[in-house]
């Protein structure tokens, strides 16, 4: 049988996985280099998530709900806590993600709650069929199937992103430039200063090139 995707590895935490699908080199810094400077998008998530923070329980209507519960997965090598879990009459389990922003669909985000129930099946060994993301700004909740193809995408990212915190090396910056203007990270990372000396780098190697002999 193959390996899992993090097995023998340290854990990596679960944010990794939206880091990653956001741009690899974003997770990079913060997980291998731990740079993580603040901005208004991080700011406000971590407020959401401070209020989401405080562990306890809360029990309405028959649904426990877990507040800051710790997870992990030994298959996936990965481990953090769910913002909440509900736990329903009919033995149903939901992770809830809590989100800053108005409600938006982001694939990172439904990866995360993804990861999250993966991990809560791994412990409990039971099915988790639905996830939720839970927008503070509208406060409005999104349902998040866990299909097979999140799973699948779970588990590719888990291994990615092993794969890539072993090879201490960082990523380039991500093509996708426009999120470079909302990243936290942005000063740190300078994408367009990279970008230029790679340009530089390849209009050299085009100048330079020995020219081939046309006969
Ligand atoms: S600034 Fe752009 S390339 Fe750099 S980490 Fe952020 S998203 Fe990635």
């Amino acid at each position: 049988m193959a390996d899992a995707p993090g097995a023998g590895r340290d854990r990596v935490p679960l944010s990794a996985i939206n880091h990653f699908a956001y741009c690899p080199r974003r997770c990079y810094l913060i997980h291998a280099e731990r740079e993580f400077e603040e901005n208004i998008h991080t700011l406000g998530g971590q407020l959401e998530h401070a209020r989401a923070d405080g562990a306890g329980h809360a029990v309405a209507t028959g649904v426990r709900t877990e507040y800051a519960m710790p997870v992990w997965s030994d298959r996936l090598g990965l481990s953090g806590r769910c913002d909440a879990v509900e736990f329903h009459p009919d033995g149903s389990i939901y992770p809830v993600e809590y989100k800053h922003g108005p409600r938006k669909r982001w694939l990172n985000d439904d990866l995360q709650v993804a990861a999250q129930a993966l991990c809560l099946e791994e412990m409990l060994g039971l099915t988790v069929a639905v996830g939720a993301i839970y927008h503070q700004a509208s406060r409005r909740r999104r349902e998040v199937p866990i299909t097979a193809e999140l799973r699948r995408e779970v588990e590719v990212a888990a291994g990615a992103i092993h794969a890539l915190l072993a090879m201490s090396a960082l990523p380039p910056p991500t093509d996708q430039v426009q999120r470079c203007r909302e990243c936290s990270l942005h000063d740190v990372c300078a994408p367009e200063l990279v970008r230029a000396t790679e340009r530089l780098r390849a209009a050299g190697r085009t100048l330079f090139e020995p020219e081939e002999d046309g006969g």
